[in-house]
């Protein structure tokens, strides 16, 4: 804990509503100040352009980006071939090395554009759950711009604004974690958004953050699915209405399964919007009204690649492989981002032209299975806010039995493995056995990647 989150943590629940909306205020500023406006205008606008028309605008960005990067990104000028620099310069993506997480780790400011003070530059980092957190740096306009895609493509699509009453599950530890009895939220009273705590979550707490969706007069939620998933299984579970404010649940970090929206449909009675991004921020889609997942090509080149490196037609399942566009900065190129997808052939009837994405698998072996035969991807969710944990890896052993190796902090106690314990059985019934080990170190592969979540059962029925 830093000495500002300690002295957060000692103050009545209506200092920390201060704090947080004191912080609010330098965020707001960050996220929706200058400049915003005048970007979600232009991401509208461009949302009604033909294809050709904006493969061309992101062919232009494109090809700036790259040049940059062989001369002035340290990483890239060292590592690329003359070959390689020449394909850059000639904005071919497709003559270019792919980039994995573990050569970004660890050597985050090699990264960043020479002339570019780190000290000065905003700081986010991708969850600790798939190894060492990475270190992602923004400046503020990168941000504001992707704000105002989020604005335009994502809350705009849901029929909600950013200046609109929200609700959030997100990484931040807005509600000190040693904290018994409730309200489990904190208000920022700037952008009227509410956080919730995902960590205190439980059929004893569901009512009160109810209630606070209420007080408020939340119109969307938005942030982590699973959170908000487990929210809506507890008032479907206690028959607690939701407020009749809210209009759109804008889903974001986990795969939403079709299970998983008929229970967050039914218990919000609104609709629910996917939205595909990471926090390395290099790619964006999100649901149009038509549920269609539409990718903004403005935000990042999406590659969709075969085993042998080649593009996959329509409609074909492959890697996704991202190049973005908006972090100029930090830009990541040719990012494998871990996730399977294929380009949808079909138009949306919605009638804008950005490409589809079919549905985004996790890795195969991302996939857990219940034993009631449910499957869910991207599991590592399981470890968000769980500060006490270094790195976690999730092993399915049989159909019943859950594994989860967790390298602790200092500070790990009997109640984060209770903690463990209660989201896998949350997610994959309460018959299965889960047994916590702490080890020191959780082995790489031969190639040196870290797996979130290994699958023992290779499509096994029973266990
Ligand atoms: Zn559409």
């Amino acid at each position: 804990m830093s000495v500002a989150e300690n002295i957060y943590s000692r103050l009545p629940i209506w200092g920390q509503n201060l704090a947080v909306t004191a912080y609010g205020v330098g965020w707001y500023w960050k996220r929706l100040g200058p400049g915003f406006k005048a970007q979600t205008e232009s991401f509208r606008r461009r949302e009604v352009w033909s294809l050709d028309r904006l493969m061309e605008w992101q062919e232009e960005s494109l090809g700036r980006l790259l040049v940059e990067a062989a001369s002035s990104v340290p990483f890239y000028a060292d590592l690329w071939t003359a070959d390689e620099r020449a394909a850059a310069r000639r904005g071919r993506l497709a003559g270019l090395p792919l980039l994995e997480k573990a050569q970004l780790r660890g050597q985050e400011l090699r990264f960043l554009r020479r002339g570019l003070d780190a000290e000065r530059m905003l700081v986010f980092h991708t969850s600790g759950s798939t190894g060492t957190p990475i270190a992602t740096h923004w400046t503020v306009p990168e941000l504001r711009k992707a704000m105002a895609l989020r604005e335009a493509r994502s809350a705009g699509w849901a029929g909600v604004s950013f200046h609109q009453p929200r609700a959030t599950f997100s990484g931040r530890m807005a509600v000190p974690e040693t904290q018994v009895g409730g309200p489990y939220h904190r208000f920022n009273a700037v952008e009227r958004q509410v956080y919730f705590s995902p960590f205190h979550l439980s059929a004893t707490t569901a009512g009160s953050y109810v209630e606070a969706l209420h007080r408020h007069r939340i119109r969307w939620l938005t942030g982590y699915a699973v959170s908000f998933y487990l929210l809506a299984q507890h008032m479907l579970e206690q028959r607690l209405e939701a407020p009749e404010s809210l209009e759109a649940v804008i889903t974001t970090s986990e795969k939403v399964t079709p299970e998983m929206r008929s229970v967050l449909e039914r218990a919000f009675r609104a609709k629910v919007f996917e939205e595909y991004s990471t926090v390395e921020n290099i790619s964006f889609a999100g649901d149009c009204e038509h549920g269609r997942l539409h990718v903004s090509p403005e935000a990042g080149v999406i590659e969709i690649l075969r085993p042998d490196g080649s593009a996959c037609e329509l409609g074909e399942a492959g890697e996704v492989v991202a190049t973005g566009l908006i972090r100029r900065g930090q830009p990541l190129i040719r990012f494998r981002l871990g996730d399977q997808a294929a380009w949808d052939p079909e138009p949306c009837p919605c009638g804008r032209q950005l490409p589809v994405l079919q549905e985004v698998f996790g890795r195969l072996e991302d996939v857990v299975e219940g034993p009631d035969g449910r499957r869910m991807v991207r599991f590592h969710g399981i470890f968000v806010d769980l500060p006490h944990a270094r790195e976690g890896q999730v092993i399915q052993e049989t159909l019943h039995r859950i594994r989860v190796k967790v390298v602790p902090s200092p500070a790990w106690n009997e109640e984060d493995v209770a903690e463990v314990r209660r989201r896998i059985r949350a997610r994959l019934g309460p018959d299965v056995e889960v047994v916590v080990q702490t080890v020191d170190v959780i082995p790489r592969t031969a190639a040196g990647k870290f797996q979130a979540v290994i699958s023992q059962i290779g499509g096994e029925t029973t266990g």
